[in-house]
């Protein structure tokens, strides 16, 4: 039976920088517990899975009020199967639970020289030529604004938190430096071929999330931000073999996970950033209107 989805502003999709961490608990972070976990919430395009709520002391809130976080595990893909409803599936959801804040974090692969493994990355813009398959809403009348679908506040936040936790010598690259994120729905890398093109066409580094997120947060009027950290260059961007991300995921990690759950712990509810105004969809009078001067007429 699936379980009632909870009301709360604030979610952490959680990627493929927490694999292999039991979290939050593994993170030790004062003052957060779970306070439920194994949930289940059914969705118009069937069940997702692995969610569970996240509570969180007054203890460095801006408000110095508790809150609750809600929290899925890998962008909600199945572990046994290939679902890109997933994306979808969990955009209702946080819909539904009122979100108005949300961080993924991930890992990504570079296609820019500057770029190499061991950063942390805030990304500022995306490329994803596909991304109106898995619309939420079904109707090409709801077409959202594409300027800023990062949030800017909450970018400059996880820079903040990133800058106190990060070790050195990695590096963190805020959204000053105007990263853009290509999407690439895998499960494959992508290809030489394809990572030239990207590079091409301007962008700094590639994953198989950030771009469909990052439109679903827009058309349910949330603030997204994007936080990931390299664990290798694709394939063909650097002369040489690709080498072996383990030993480097398994150290940066932990870290990540801590920036991730810590910037949403100290992230304010504010509209200041101008996010939620964005989502401006074509009303359905104006089609109406649109399609009678055309001599249509209108269902
Ligand atoms: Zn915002």
């Amino acid at each position: 039976m699936a379980d009632t989805i909870p009301q709360t502003p604030f979610a952490l999709i959680s990627g493929s920088a927490q694999w292999g961490l039991m979290f939050p608990d593994d993170v030790l972070e004062p003052g957060v517990s779970v306070r439920e976990r194994g949930l289940v919430f059914e969705t118009p395009w069937g069940p997702s899975e692995n969610w569970q709520v996240i509570e969180v002391s007054g203890e460095g809130t801006p408000d110095g009020e508790p809150r609750r976080i809600l929290n899925v595990f890998a962008h909600g893909w199945p572990i046994d199967s290939i679902d890109h409803e997933a994306f979808r599936k969990v955009a209702w959801i946080l819909r539904e639970a009122g979100v108005k804040k949300i961080l993924a974090d991930s890992t990504s692969g570079s296609m820019n020289r500057m770029l190499k493994p061991g950063d942390f990355i805030i990304p500022w813009d995306v490329l994803d030529l596909s991304q109106t398959r898995y619309s939420l809403s079904g109707k090409m009348t709801a077409a959202c604004q594409s300027v800023q679908l990062f949030c800017r506040h909450l970018a400059a936040l996880l820079k903040e938190t990133a800058e106190e936790l990060w070790p050195h010598p990695h590096r963190v690259v805020g959204q000053d430096q105007q990263l853009v994120f290509a999407h690439n729905w895998g499960p494959r890398f992508g290809s030489r071929a394809e990572a030239h093109a990207y590079k091409v066409l301007g962008a700094d580094a590639m994953n198989h999330s950030t771009g469909a997120e990052a439109s679903l947060a827009r058309e349910i009027g949330a603030c997204y931000v994007a936080a990931s950290f390299i664990v290798r260059w694709q394939d063909g961007v650097m002369d040489r073999p690709p080498e072996d991300s383990t030993a480097l995921h398994e150290s940066l990690r932990h870290p990540a996970s801590r920036i991730s759950l810590r910037t949403m712990i100290r992230a304010p509810l504010s509209e200041q950033c101008g996010c939620h105004k964005l989502r401006t969809l074509t009303r359905r009078e104006d089609i109406r209107f649109a399609q009678n001067q055309r001599g249509f007429t209108c269902g």
